[in-house]
């Protein structure tokens, strides 16, 4: 229930129109009623010999006990005479031409009133969600590195389109039932009680017979829901993962395992639809037959008030089976506002859950800005280790770089490099010792201005699917086309972005699939360059590219250093020996660290094994 109350105050900045909603359906419920009392008329109409005559039979018939205090009688007696003086008068054909307008007026009201209540519960809902997803998707933003490393893609997407829908799809039920249907039955119940009293104390009487069991479907339901909704989330993982994987999906002919991967998890979710579908379809039916049994021990009490006591008319009980049949279907739909929740509730469970996580990466209450980087960055006694795991990644590294530096690293594969250079932008925190930047502790500065002065380029070149020009001036809110072509040329990116024939304003495709490997990675290089960041942190691409490609990044890749401090995980020899400091990192330790004529010298070092097996041309 917590959780339905959360998602509700999503809803209330909404009251406008929630108001609005309430009088409309307020109003369509008292037009549905007037639309079923009119049969009373009607049928008395059609089955008596006169009109009048039944005004006046009924009011010599015997006396009707009321549970309204005077006042009210007084007034309902006023409100029938007057209706009843204004439709019963004159001749019969026009007392049925009367009925017949009145219908129609009663109909067309109540249908636009519906209309009305229904847009206005649509901007609601609608609202509502997409104040929860902006919401949790900048709060998904906030989030550190470690978060996505931790969770699926599809997981988080299927939070962010499925249960958002769910939480909305039942919001509309819940909030239009929650309105709807107590307006409607409050409007029958008046009919009903204002016609017999004893049979509607009756009917009520036999209700709540049903409720037990509708509340213990809507528990399971919630319970099932949150599996489902997880394993929707798992069918989504998979197809984000076969989607971007596809190439290695084919070269390994690895087609025929994803799809057995996948109707497995399509498999789980069906069994689980159908066990909440079991669930959920019986309970219409189980309430719909409790409602006929209701209806039953209605009509036979009834009939026996009309045939036996003679307290009522037989077109008023007519009226009155209309009323409470008219009540039968809100309170289903009431009867399904418990489930509806429960649904939402676990939906929206999945929602709140990235909501509420924390994340440990934040400015510190205090922080100060880093205007400028004027002379060092330290390592001091720095170690790591992942979240929860006890694996040190990282051992007492410490090293310094002057502004200006090119600093290299070098080790064999998973000894910590791309660790230890996520750890300066701050993507991850030491567990033990810290970074300083001119003296001071990256920790202690904000996020925003120890970023701002960072430019990252990584293996994986990361491009979005909009043109060139918008992909070159990622980050920029206004950067003026000449800039961006200057930094294209000195990333040597101009020229094909030139040949292409819509040039800078090229839509690129996903992460760039229409662009060669050599290509992206000069836009991701003009990029950098366009920030113009005073460090530089760079992971060498491994791959080997052609060697016009090879001579056009690698120029590109100079350029970008120069005037810079530079954190490069190196793979090239031109790399390694403009550097003016390389440590050598091999699991977790600085196990050398010097210039590479120094290092090349040390015959016994891992260096020198790495520079004869990778380094040497
Ligand atoms: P390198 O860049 O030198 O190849 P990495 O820094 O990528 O090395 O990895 C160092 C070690 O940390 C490896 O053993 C790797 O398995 C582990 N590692 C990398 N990323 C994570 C992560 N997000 N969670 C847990 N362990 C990780």
């Amino acid at each position: 229930m917590n959780t339905y109350l959360r998602i509700l105050n999503y809803v209330r900045p909404y009251w406008k129109h929630i108001l609005l909603t309430f009088v409309f359906t307020f109003l369509f419920a008292l037009l549905n009623g007037l639309s079923v009392y009119l049969t009373i008329p009607l049928l008395d109409t059609l089955f008596q010999e006169s009109a009048t005559k039944q005004v006046v039979s009924e009011e010599q018939a015997p006396s009707r006990t009321s549970i309204f205090p005077d006042w009210i009688q007084s007034i309902e007696k006023d409100v029938t005479t007057s209706f009843n003086d204004f439709i019963l008068s004159g001749e019969k054909s026009d007392v049925l031409i009367k009925i017949c307008i009145l219908i129609l007026i009663a109909f067309f009201l109540k249908n636009i009133f519906g209309y009305l209540q229904s847009y206005f519960m649509a901007v609601v809902e609608y609202g509502a969600m997409k104040d929860l997803r902006d919401q949790a998707f900048k709060h998904l933003n906030s989030l550190p590195l470690s978060y996505f490393k931790k969770e699926k893609t599809g997981n988080l997407i299927s939070r962010f389109t499925n249960d958002v829908n769910i939480v909305q799809s039942s919001i509309s039920a819940t909030f239009s039932n929650l309105i709807k249907e107590p307006l409607t039955i409050i409007v029958f119940l008046g009919i009903a009680i204002s016609i017999s009293w004893q049979l509607t104390l009756f009917a009520i009487l036999i209700l709540p017979f049903s409720t037990g069991i509708i509340i213990w479907i809507g528990f399971k339901l919630r319970k099932l829901t949150y599996v489902l909704q997880s394993k929707l989330a798992d069918i989504t993982s998979v197809l984000q993962e076969t989607i971007s994987g596809v190439k290695i999906v084919k070269a390994f002919g690895m087609e025929p395992f994803e799809n057995k991967r996948f109707t497995n998890e399509t498999k789980s979710f069906f069994k689980m639809v159908l066990k909440i579908v079991r669930i959920r379809n019986a309970s219409s039916p189980i309430t719909e037959f409790l409602s006929v049994v209701i209806g039953v021990f209605i009509i036979y009490y009834g009939g026996i008030l009309v045939l036996e006591e003679n307290v009522l008319s037989a077109s008023q009980f007519l009226g009155f089976l209309f009323a409470i049949f008219q009540m039968l279907p809100p309170i289903k739909e009431l009867s399904s506002v418990n489930n509806r929740i429960q649904e939402a509730s676990a939906a929206g469970d999945r929602i709140f859950e990235i909501l509420d996580t924390k994340s440990d990466i934040i400015n510190l209450p205090g922080a100060i800005v880093l205007k400028e980087f004027k002379d060092k960055i330290e390592f001091n006694s720095v170690h790591f280790s992942y979240d929860d795991s006890d694996e040190k990644i990282l051992t007492d590294i410490s090293f310094q770089v002057n502004k200006g530096e090119i600093l290299a690293l070098v080790g064999p594969s998973g000894g910590g490099k791309s660790t230890l250079v996520d750890l300066i932008p701050r993507f991850y925190d030491p567990t033990e010792g810290a970074i300083f930047i001119d003296g001071t502790d990256i920790r202690t500065l904000t996020l925003e201005s120890l970023r701002a002065k960072m430019g990252i380029v990584t293996q994986e070149t990361f491009l979005f699917n909009t043109s060139i020009k918008e992909n070159i001036a990622y980050g920029l809110i206004e950067c003026p086309e000449e800039k961006i072509i200057k930094a294209a040329k000195t990333a040597n990116a101009h020229k094909f972005i030139s040949e292409m024939s819509k040039g800078y304003d090229t839509i690129i495709g996903e992460r760039g699939i229409k662009l060669s490997g050599g290509q992206r990675q000069r836009l991701t290089i003009a990029r950098a360059i366009l920030k113009d960041p005073e460090i530089m942190i760079f992971d060498e691409a491994t791959s080997a590219l052609d060697n016009e490609s090879e001579i056009l990044v690698q120029e590109a890749i100079e350029r970008l250093m120069e005037n810079r401090t530079t954190f490069v995980i190196a793979h090239r020899l031109s790399t390694i020996r403009n550097a003016n400091k390389i440590i050598v990192i091999d699991r977790g330790r600085i196990v050398q660290y010097g210039r590479h004529e120094e290092l090349i010298a040390a015959e016994s070092g891992l260096y020198k094994k790495l520079y004869e097996m990778q380094f040497r041309e």
